[in-house]
């Protein structure tokens, strides 16, 4: 065995090298932001003003409702950012009841929780699409779950969801709806999956959506633009939403929603802490909550639907020029996400996109640009043109992708930038607004 380095031994920074190491990181994660195609966090909204926020440790301990011994905390803030969700996905103003979580993860655990506590014995049901960390969740709570068929757009298939209820019908059943699946933004139709429960005499039920990444710009458009299912108007029972997501918060985070009736089921008295332990975890980011409040506040929802319907449109203009160059990609009009088959390594190689099993995603955010997105083209163009690119015409044929003779034709160029009323980084480097912070 060897024994621990003495304390001595352990070579401490000097304050020199500590500079240089954090001019360094900024360096690499402003480049990163540039080619980071693949992975949904929003870049547009600057944070910084809430920089003279990191001098205090805010810690939003326990319940959100009951401000607690410790004070330097945003629940007041917590609040309102879950009065204004819980609005937003139609929740009864006297029946609500959510917190800011760490992550959507987070929130589904605590959903998944209390759909437990009300409903032992249940089983839950998601689809092959659903999110690969709801694996952990189902393992921490030991709940046994049963997998359910998509369709070949990727929603849950609802004469399979019937069939296996009808199956177990003697048990409560949990179902987990995807409202926008990660790498498709594919829906599942909530008001559907009540029906079928209520066709089939399942009292025992809790409908929960994870609503992470589409949720808050879906809830955004006009009731009667949005897709049919996506809230507890649909007969949701809990529902989680990101905030590092299309709020783009510089810490990750989510609110987890529920109707404040259920939640009783999981009441608590308050401990040393002045506040009742109902949440999943003790301490919770006091500065997480106050990011969320900062970005609904500091824009209107107005703002808010503006920036959705930018990043929808960048999305279709990436679509269609995907198609002009014989790529075939898809894309859904409520989407950000525009799926294509994995480009050649040359163009991997730069730009950070989400892939997996031979598909890759490219999903246009709020503060991607035009411009970059161009620049992603271009170099699938010449790789596809490239022979030496190393992808052979029968690896073409193999990941989908063949070259298209009219790709020289010129098209529509990219959406209008309609740019929301926030702050914005010169548009070279769309990184720096995140990482010139403080
Ligand atoms: C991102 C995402 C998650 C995971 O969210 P975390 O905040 O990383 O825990 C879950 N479900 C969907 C649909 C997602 O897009």
């Amino acid at each position: 065995m060897t024994a621990p380095p003495a304390l001595d031994d352990i070579a401490l920074p000097v304050a020199a090298s500590v500079t240089a190491h954090l001019d360094a990181l900024r360096t690499r994660l402003q480049t990163a932001g540039w080619t980071n195609l693949g992975f949904p966090a929003a870049t547009d909204i600057d944070y910084r003003p809430l920089g003279r926020f990191l001098g205090f440790t805010l810690n939003n301990l326990g319940d959100p409702g009951t401000d607690g011994a410790y004070p330097i905390h945003t629940k007041s803030e917590e609040r309102a950012v879950i009065n204004v969700l819980a609005t937003l996905f139609g929740l009864p103003p006297d029946d609500r009841w959510g917190y800011v979580t760490s992550g959507a993860t987070e929130g589904t655990l605590y959903a998944l929780y209390l759909a437990r506590t009300l409903y032992p014995g249940a089983i839950v049901y998601h689809s092959a699409a659903a999110h690969h960390s709801l694996t952990t969740v189902l393992e921490l709570l030991s709940l046994p779950s049963i997998t359910i068929g998509v369709d070949a757009d990727g929603t849950m298939d609802y004469a399979d969801l019937a069939e296996q209820l009808h199956a177990h019908r003697q048990h409560p059943a949990i179902v987990v709806a995807n409202v926008g699946a990660a790498g498709t933004e594919a829906l599942d139709d909530i008001t559907t999956i009540t029906t079928v429960l209520t066709q089939l005499n399942i009292r025992r039920n809790w409908i929960h959506a994870d609503a992470a990444l589409s949720g808050i710009p879906l809830a955004l458009l006009p009731r009667e633009q949005r897709p049919p299912g996506i809230d507890f108007t649909a007969g949701a029972h809990s529902l989680v939403a990101s905030g590092h997501k299309f709020l783009g918060t510089p810490v990750p985070c989510a609110a987890v929603l529920v109707h404040a009736r259920h939640h009783a089921a999981h009441a608590r008295t308050a401990t040393y802490t002045g506040s009742p332990d109902t949440t999943v975890s003790n301490s919770r980011s006091g500065l997480a909550a106050l990011c969320l409040w900062y970005a609904l506040h500091t824009l209107s929802l107005d703002g808010h639907r503006r920036r959705a319907q930018q990043a929808r449109a960048l999305a279709a203009y990436t679509h269609r020029q995907l198609l002009e160059l014989g790529v075939p990609a898809s894309h859904r009009p409520w989407a950000f996400t525009v799926s294509l088959p994995t480009p050649p390594p040359a163009v991997t190689a730069r730009w950070t996109l989400a892939s997996d099993e031979g598909r890759s995603t490219v999903i246009c955010m709020p503060g991607i640009v035009a411009p970059q997105i161009d620049e992603f083209l271009t170099d699938i163009r010449t790789a596809l043109s490239t022979p030496t690119s190393g992808l052979t015409a029968a690896a073409r044929h193999h990941t989908g992708i063949v070259v298209n003779p009219t790709a020289s034709t010129p098209s529509p160029g990219p959406p209008p930038v309609v740019r929301p009323p926030a702050p914005r980084a010169p548009t070279a480097d769309p990184g720096a607004v995140r990482a010139a912070a403080l």
